[in-house]
C-alpha cells in the first residue's frame, strides 16, 4: 500500500521482492535490447478484472498493443516476413529494396517501421475506408501510401492485388543484380505470418499460464495468422499434456458481416445471417470493426481452420459497448478488434464452468481508432463524461 517511494522505484515497482539483493552493487545483469526489433514480443498477459468478476471466470488478454515497433501483433509477423525474405535473398539491405504490402493498416505500420530500421522502403496499398489515423501514421513513418477505393478481391484494383503488381513491376525494372527489387510481403498467403505466432505468441501464452493452464483461446481473424498460429502451438502442446485429452478450445471471434463464422459453424462461406442473404456474395465486410472479419479463406486461416472448435459472432453495438466498458471499469483503451475479441471471450467463458480461464488478444490501442470507432461510441451516447469541461466534448462541438 501507500504511495510509491524512490526506494520502491529503485527496487522496481512491480517487484514483490522485499530483500535488497537487487539494489545497486554493480553486479546486475544488463538488460538492453538491440533496436526496435528488440521491442517486439514478450507482451504481458493481463487479467481483465472487471470481466473476470462479472463472469466468475478468468478473462486474460495478451497485450499485443504493447509491441513496440508498430503497436500490434503485426510486429511479430512483419519481422518474420522480412527475416524470411532476407534469408531467401528476396530482400537485401543496402540495395534500396522496397517492401510492398496490401493491408488495412496494422501490418503496413509494422512493415514501415521495420523497413526503416533495416534499410528498406515501404509501399503500402490500403482501402480508403480505414481510419485516417492509420494512413497518417504510415505517412509519418516514411512509407509511400496508396489509398484505393474498396474493390472485390477478384479485381486487379483490390489493395492486395495492387501491392502484388507494384512489387512485380519494381522487380521487373531491375536490370542489374545491384538494382533495387520489390518484395511483396503477402501477409494473407505467406506462411511466415502464422509461423510467427506459432513460434512466439503461442509459446508465450503457454508459459504465461504456467504451462498451458487455460481452457480456451479466443481471437478474430483478418489474415487468420494469429488464430491459426496460436492454435497450432497451443493445441499441439495441450495434446502432449498427459490426462488433459486436448480439452483446450479455440474459438473464432467474428464481427457482423464476416463469412468466417458460418464457415466454422456450418462449413459454408456466406457473409449474411442466412445463407440466402449470403448469396449476394458481399466481398466487403459490413462492420465498423477494422482488422478482423473477411469473406474469403486465406492460406493463413486455412493453416489453422481444422483446429478451430467454434465461432462467436459479435455485432458492432456489442463491440462499441465492450470498448466503453473496458475504459470505464479497467482503464483499458483499445480498438475495435480487441473489443470484438473481448465480447467473444466473455461468451466463450460463460459457456464453460465457473472458474474456467479464457485467453484473448488486445490487438491495438484506441488511439488508432479515434476518428471512426471511438467517434461512433461517442455518437451512441455511451460516453457520459459529466466532468468534460475542457471544451473538447465532441457533442458540444456540433
Ligand atoms: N486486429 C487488428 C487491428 C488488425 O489489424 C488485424 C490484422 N489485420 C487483426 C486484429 C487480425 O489479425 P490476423 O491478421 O492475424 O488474423
Amino acid at each position: 500500500g501507500g504511495p510509491v517511494t524512490l526506494e520502491d522505484h529503485e527496487r522496481g515497482y512491480g517487484s514483490d521482492d522485499d530483500d535488497d539483493s537487487s539494489s545497486s552493487n554493480g553486479k546486475e545483469k544488463e538488460s538492453i535490447v538491440d533496436g526496435i526489433e528488440g521491442c517486439i514480443g514478450s507482451t504481458p498477459l493481463v487479467k481483465i478484472r472487471s470481466l473476470s468478476e462479472a463472469t466468475g471466470r478468468e478473462i486474460l488478454a495478451k497485450a499485443e498493443f504493447l509491441n513496440g515497433a508498430g503497436g500490434s501483433p503485426k510486429d511479430r509477423v512483419a519481422l518474420n516476413m522480412i527475416r524470411s525474405a532476407e534469408s531467401l535473398g528476396l530482400l537485401t539491405p543496402g540495395r534500396g529494396d522496397t517492401i510492398y504490402e496490401g493491408t488495412v493498416g496494422s501490418t503496413g505500420i509494422s512493415l514501415a517501421a521495420l523497413a526503416r530500421a533495416r534499410g528498406y522502403r515501404a509501399h503500402i496499398c490500403m482501402p480508403d475506408d480505414q481510419s485516417a489515423e492509420k494512413s497518417a501514421l504510415l505517412h509519418h513513418l516514411g512509407a509511400t501510401v496508396e489509398r484505393v477505393p474498396v474493390a472485390p478481391i477478384t479485381s486487379p484494383h483490390h489493395f492486395v492485388n495492387l501491392a502484388r503488381t507494384r512489387a512485380a513491376e519494381h522487380t521487373a525494372s531491375a536490370a542489374t543484380p545491384t538494382d533495387s527489387r520489390g518484395f511483396f510481403a503477402d501477409q494473407f498467403e505467406s506462411r511466415a505470418n502464422a509461423a510467427a505466432h506459432e513460434a512466439t505468441t503461442g509459446p508465450e501464452i503457454w508459459a504465461q499460464t504456467g504451462g498451458g493452464r487455460l481452457d480456451a483461446f479466443v481471437a478474430g481473424a483478418g489474415t487468420g495468422g494469429t488464430v491459426a498460429g496460436v492454435a497450432r502451438y497451443l493445441k499441439l502442446a495441450d495434446r502432449k499434456v498427459a490426462g488433459r485429452q486436448g480439452a483446450l478450445r479455440i474459438v473464432l471471434a467474428d464481427p457482423q458481416g464476416s463469412g468466417l463464422y458460418n464457415k466454422v459453424r456450418h462449413g459454408v462461406m456466406y457473409a449474411g445471417a442466412t445463407e440466402r442473404e449470403g448469396t449476394r456474395r458481399r466481398s466487403q465486410v459490413d462492420s465498423i470493426v477494422e482488422g478482423i472479419g473477411i469473406n474469403r479463406i486465406t492460406e493463413n486461416f486455412e493453416a489453422g481452420r481444422a483446429l478451430i472448435d467454434d465461432a462467436v459472432r459479435v455485432t458492432d453495438e456489442q463491440a462499441c459497448r465492450m470498448a466503453r466498458w473496458l475504459v470505464e471499469h479497467d482503464g483499458i483503451f483499445v480498438g475495435s478488434s480487441s473489443a470484438v475479441n473481448c465480447v467473444a471471450a466473455v461468451a466463450t467463458a460463460l459457456a464453460l464452468p465457473p472458474g474456467s480461464r479464457v485467453v484473448t488478444v488486445l490487438c491495438d490501442s484506441g488511439t488508432r481508432h479515434l476518428s471512426k470507432f471511438w467517434k461512433r461510441i461517442g455518437e451512441m451516447g455511451l460516453e457520459d463524461n459529466d466532468n468534460d469541461r475542457d471544451g473538447n466534448d465532441p457533442e458540444a462541438a456540433e
